[in-house]
């Protein structure tokens, strides 16, 4: 029951995530605002070692740094409210 949030837990690099088949959640602190990347795609651009937890989002509505991030497992059937974003490399 609890299978779930271990794993997510266990989750400290991006590499393992796309083991996982998992998504990224960068939700903004401040607007709530909620951007979804697959785990594949940003370890393409920031590496399989990196900690998702430490990548650079920034909340374009806000422009503010420093967005919560979690790690989620990809839904199985993908419906139209599941918007997966495609990362972009921010200059600066
Ligand atoms: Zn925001």
């Amino acid at each position: 029951m609890f299978h779930l949030i271990s794993m997510a837990v266990s989750i400290d690099t991006l590499g393992k995530a796309v083991r996982h088949h998992m998504l990224v959640v960068a939700t903004c602190k401040q607007c709530e605002r909620q951007a979804r990347f697959l785990a594949s795609d940003l370890a393409g651009l920031y590496g399989h070692g990196r900690d998702p937890r430490t990548l650079p989002f920034r909340c374009k509505a806000c422009d503010l740094r420093g967005c919560r991030i979690t790690v989620m497992e990809s839904p199985f059937d993908r419906t139209h409210e599941t918007i997966v974003w495609r990362p972009v490399k921010v200059r600066g």
